[in-house]
C-alpha cells in the first residue's frame, strides 16, 4: 500500500502565495484564507463578491490526480446539471488543472453554506444524503481515469491491505477491528467482483457537504473529490451511511440513508446484503488510518484522529447490534420483502397449491433464486448459476442503465400512448432506425404473443383471408389464436382447418431451401384450399427455436417472399426469440437475408425483463388496418416501457452486444464442437443462440438436468426436445463460455 501522500508534508504553500497563485494561474486577484485538508492545501479565495477554492496538490500524488477530479466533477454535472457541486474554473489557458513549481493546482467555485448539525440530525437530512450519493452515482457512471486505479489506503476495497497497521493499535479496539478484517474477507471479497464497479466519490461525509442554513434539511454543496476510486458503486451508499450512524442507532440511520439511495440508483440484494459489514469496514479502516497517524506523529495529527472516537462508537454499536440482524431492516426499507429464511419445502407448496399446474418448474431440482446479476444469477443458498437459458435479460439480469431508466422514469410519469409524451414515439423512431424500408410504423403491445396475435388480425384485415402457414414445430404464442398457430404448443392433431405447416429438419437444415420451400408453400397452400381457407400471412421465426434451432437457410426468406407476394398473402417475421442483436451483427434475423417482411414482431429481449413487445409494418399496412381496425392496449408503450427499451437500445450499442454475441457465439460452437462428443449430432445457430443437437432426448435431459447441478443453466427444444438450447444474456463473454463447456463436457459423458 502506497502511503506517501500521507508520509509527504503537506505543500508549504501560505495566504500570500496562494493569493499569487490565483492570480498567476487564474487571473483571479483576491485574499487567501486557509481550509482544512488532509493532503493537499486549500485555500477559500475571495474576491469581491466572488469566492472559489484553490487547491494545492501533495507532490507526492499522482500528478494527474487532481485534473481526474475536475474532469470528475465536470462529467457528474453534464450528467446532473443541478447536481449541487462546486463548478471547475479554468486556468488562463483553459486548462482543468495548472501547475505551481511541480504541484498540481484546482480551482473551482465556493458553495456557502454551512456544515450539517453534529448532533441530532433530522432523518430528513440523513435521506437527502442518501439520495445525494445516489445522484452522485447515476451522474459518475462512465466515467473513468487512470488515478481511479491507485493503490489507495482511502479506497475501501483496499482494507485488508491496511492489515500492518494493526500494529498501532491495541487492545479491545485491536480485537474488533481484526474481527472487522476477518468478516470483510469472508464476506465482502467473494462478492466482490459481482458488485457493479464505477467511478465512485468514496467520501460522502459530513465535512464534504453543506447545508443550506436556513434549511438544514437541504445540501447545497458536495466537495472533495479527492478519494475517488474505481469501486463498487454501493460503497458510496455504506461510507455516506457510516458517518449518518455517528450519533445514533446504527439500524435506522443506515435503512435512512441506503433506501434513499436506492430510490435514485436501485441497488441489488447482494449490495445490500454488506452494507453493515462495509459500514464497519469504513469504521475499521478509519481508525487503521488514525492508529498510523498517532504511530508515525503526523504533522496533521488532529484532523487525521478527528473522527476516531465516533468510528469507534459506530463500530461497537454495529457490534453489540448484530450485523446479521440490521439486514433484513435495510432491505425492508428499500422495499425487498425478506423471505430469505424461507425454507425451499415451503416455497414449492406455496406455489403448487396456488399457481395453476400449466406452470411448470424447470429442472429436476428445481432453482430457488433470490437475485441475479449479468450472467450471473443467485440462489437462495448463495450458490452462483451461469444462465446460459434466458434471452429475456438480454443485456444482463438487473443491467444499472436499464435498472435506472425504470426507476427515473417511474418516478416522473407513467401513462398510455393516448397523450403525447417526449420518449415514446422518440423510441419508435428509434426502432424504426433500426429497420429497412418500408418498415416504419409501431404498435407497442406487452408480450411477443400479443405482437403476433396483432400480426394476424392485420394479415386478416388488409387479405380478407384467414390461412396461416407456418413452420413444422413453430412456437408463436399463448393467446388462443397464437397458440392454434403453434404446432409446437397445440400438436398438428389439433390445428384449426386455417392453418397449415412447412419444414422439417430436411429443409431448415439444408443449405440452400429455396426449391423446398416453394414446394412446400405449394402443398399446404393446397391444404388449406381444400378446406376452403386461402393463406393471410406465412410466419416464421428467424431462428426456429422450436424447430431445432437454425440459422436462416440460404434462400429461405427470398422464396418465402416471392411466394407471398405471387399468392396475396403477408410475410411475417417473428423476431421474438432472433431479434435485437442476438443472431449477431445483422441485428434482426430476417436481415441475413435480402428480402423484407410485411410485418416485424418483437418481444422477449425488448425490455430485458420488463414486458414489451411491438409490431411493426410499413405505411401502407398500417393505413390498411386502420380504415379498418381499431387497436389499443393499456399498458404498451407507455413512457416507462419505452424509457427502458430505450435504454436496453442504448447498452446494446454502447457494449457492441450485437458483435458480441457474433464472436462469442462463434468460440461458443467452435469449443463444442471441439469437444468431438460422440453424443453430439451437430452444433449450429445464428450469434449467441445455439442448439446442441443429440442422439436422444432422453440424454438431451439427462444433460440439462446434470448441467444445472453443476450450475450452468441451459433447455432443450426441437420436435424430440434433442437438442440443447444454449442462449446466454448478450453480455456472455468468453471466459462464460469456457465454463459452459466445461460443464457441458463433464455433463455428456462419453467420449
Ligand atoms: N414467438 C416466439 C418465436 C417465441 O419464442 C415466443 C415465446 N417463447 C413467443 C412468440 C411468445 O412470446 P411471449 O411468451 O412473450 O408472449
Amino acid at each position: 500500500m502506497d502511503f506517501a501522500v500521507f508520509d509527504n508534508p503537506r505543500p508549504s504553500v501560505g495566504e500570500a502565495l496562494a493569493a499569487q497563485i490565483a492570480f498567476d494561474h487564474y487571473g483571479i486577484s483576491g485574499t487567501a484564507e486557509p481550509l482544512a485538508g488532509e493532503r493537499d492545501r486549500s485555500f477559500k479565495i475571495t474576491c469581491g463578491s466572488r469566492e472559489y477554492v484553490l487547491k494545492v496538490g501533495n507532490i507526492a500524488d499522482r500528478p494527474d490526480a487532481l485534473e481526474a477530479q475536475s474532469a470528475a466533477i465536470e462529467w457528474a454535472l453534464a450528467g446532473d446539471p443541478s447536481l449541487p457541486l462546486a463548478e471547475v474554473v479554468r486556468t488562463k489557458s483553459g486548462s482543468m488543472s495548472g501547475r505551481h513549481d511541480g504541484h498540481a493546482l484546482q480551482l473551482t467555485r465556493f458553495i456557502a453554506g454551512a456544515p450539517p448539525p453534529e448532533s441530532n440530525t433530522p432523518p430528513g437530512l440523513r435521506r437527502r444524503v442518501g439520495q445525494i450519493a445516489g445522484r452522485l452515482s447515476v451522474a459518475l457512471r462512465g466515467f473513468d481515469h487512470p488515478t481511479l486505479h491507485r493503490a489507495f489506503p482511502w479506497t475501501l476495497t483496499h482494507l485488508p491491505e491496511l492489515a500492518p497497521l494493526l500494529a498501532h493499535v491495541d487492545g479491545r479496539r485491536r480485537g474488533l477491528i481484526v474481527d472487522t478484517l476477518g468478516r470483510f474477507e469472508e464476506r465482502i471479497v467473494p462478492v466482490l467482483s459481482r458488485l457493479p464497479h464505477q467511478a465512485a466519490h468514496g467520501d460522502i461525509n459530513p465535512d464534504n457537504i453543506v447545508v443550506d442554513p436556513a434549511d438544514p434539511d437541504r445540501i447545497v454543496g458536495v466537495f472533495d473529490f479527492g478519494d475517488m476510486s474505481w469501486s463498487p458503486r454501493i460503497i458510496d451508499a455504506a461510507i455516506a451511511a457510516t458517518y449518518q450512524c455517528f450519533d445514533t442507532e446504527p439500524t435506522a440511520a443506515m435503512a435512512q440513508v441506503v433506501s434513499a439511495f436506492h430510490a435514485v440508483d436501485p441497488l441489488a440484494s447482494v449490495e445490500i446484503d454488506i452494507i453493515p459489514d462495509l459500514v464497519a469496514a469504513r469504521c475499521a479502516q478509519s481508525l487503521l488510518m488514525a492508529a498510523r497517524s498517532v504511530g508515525t506523529g503526523s504533522e496533521n495529527i488532529d484532523y487525521e484522529t478527528g473522527d476516531a472516537e465516533l468510528m469507534w462508537g459506530v463500530l461497537t454499536r454495529l457490534e453489540e447490534a448484530g450485523r446479521a440482524q440490521m439486514v433484513p431492516r435495510i432491505a425492508a426499507a428499500c422495499g425487498f420483502r425478506d423471505q430469505s429464511h424461507r425454507p425451499f419445502e415451503d416455497a414449492m407448496a406455496l406455489r403448487m397449491r396456488r399457481l395453476a399446474p400449466t406452470l411448470d418448474l424447470s429442472y429436476d431440482q428445481p432453482v430457488y433464486l433470490s437475485s441475479g446479476e449479468g450472467v450471473w444469477l443467485t440462489d437462495r443458498d448463495g450458490r452462483r448459476l451461469l444462465d446460459a437459458y434466458n434471452n429475456v435479460p438480454h443485456v444482463g439480469h438487473a443491467h444499472p442503465e436499464v435498472v435506472s431508466a425504470l426507476a427515473s422514469q417511474s418516478r416522473r410519469l407513467t401513462t398510455n400512448t393516448r397523450y403525447l409524451v417526449d420518449g415514446v414515439a422518440d423510441y419508435a423512431d428509434r426502432l424504426v432506425g433500426l429497420m429497412p424500408d418500408p418498415l416504419s410504423v409501431v404498435w407497442f403491445v406487452n408480450s411477443g404473443s400479443e405482437a403476433n396475435d396483432l400480426a394476424y388480425r392485420i394479415a386478416r384485415a388488409v387479405t380478407g383471408r384467414r390461412g396461416v402457414i407456418t413452420t413444422a414445430n413453430a412456437y408463436h404464442g399463448s393467446t388462443t389464436v397464437t397458440a392454434t398457430m403453434s404446432p409446437e404448443e397445440s400438436g398438428p392433431a389439433d390445428f384449426e382447418p386455417w392453418a397449415a405447416r412447412v419444414g422439417g429438419k430436411d429443409l431448415l437444415g439444408a443449405a440452400v431451401a429455396a426449391e423446398g420451400l416453394q414446394s412446400q408453400l405449394e402443398a399446404a397452400h393446397h391444404r388449406l384450399a381444400k378446406s376452403g381457407e386461402a393463406p393471410a400471412m406465412v410466419i416464421f421465426d428467424t431462428v426456429f427455436s422450436s424447430d431445432g434451432i437454425f440459422e436462416v437457410p440460404a434462400g429461405l426468406i427470398e422464396t418465402a417472399r416471392s411466394w407471398a407476394d405471387d399468392c396475396g398473402a403477408l410475410l411475417v417475421a417473428d423476431e421474438v426469440q432472433a431479434g435485437f442483436g442476438r443472431a449477431g451483427t445483422s441485428f434482426w434475423g430476417f436481415a441475413s437475408s435480402e428480402a423484407i417482411p410485411d410485418i416485424v414482431t418483437l418481444g422477449k429481449p425488448m425490455g430485458n425483463g420488463y414486458p414489451m413487445g411491438a409490431v411493426v409494418t410499413s405505411e401502407t399496412i398500417a393505413a390498411e388496418f386502420a380504415s379498418t381496425s381499431h387497436f389499443f392496449s393499456t399498458f404498451a408503450g407507455s413512457p416507462v416501457a419505452t424509457a427502458v427499451g430505450t435504454a436496453v437500445l442504448d447498452v446494446i450499442e454502447s457494449e457492441d452486444l450485437a458483435a458480441n454475441a457474433e464472436v462469442v457465439g462463434a468460440y461458443l460452437k467452435k469449443e463444442i464442437e471441439a469437444l468431438g462428443n460422440q453424443h453430439v449430432i451437430d452444433v449450429r445457430g445464428p450469434g449467441l443462440f445455439v442448439g446442441v443437437e443429440l442422439h436422444s432426448s432422453g440424454l438431451a435431459e439427462d444433460t440439462v438436468n446434470e448441467m444445472r447441478r453443476r450450475g450452468v443453466l441451459i433447455g432443450s427444444t426441437g420436435p424430440n426436445d434433442e437438442v440443447l438450447k444454449i442462449r446466454p444474456p448478450l453480455v456472455c463473454t468468453q471466459h462464460h463460455v469456457d465454463i459452459i463447456v466445461d460443464a457441458l463436457a463433464a455433463s455428456l459423458g462419453g467420449a
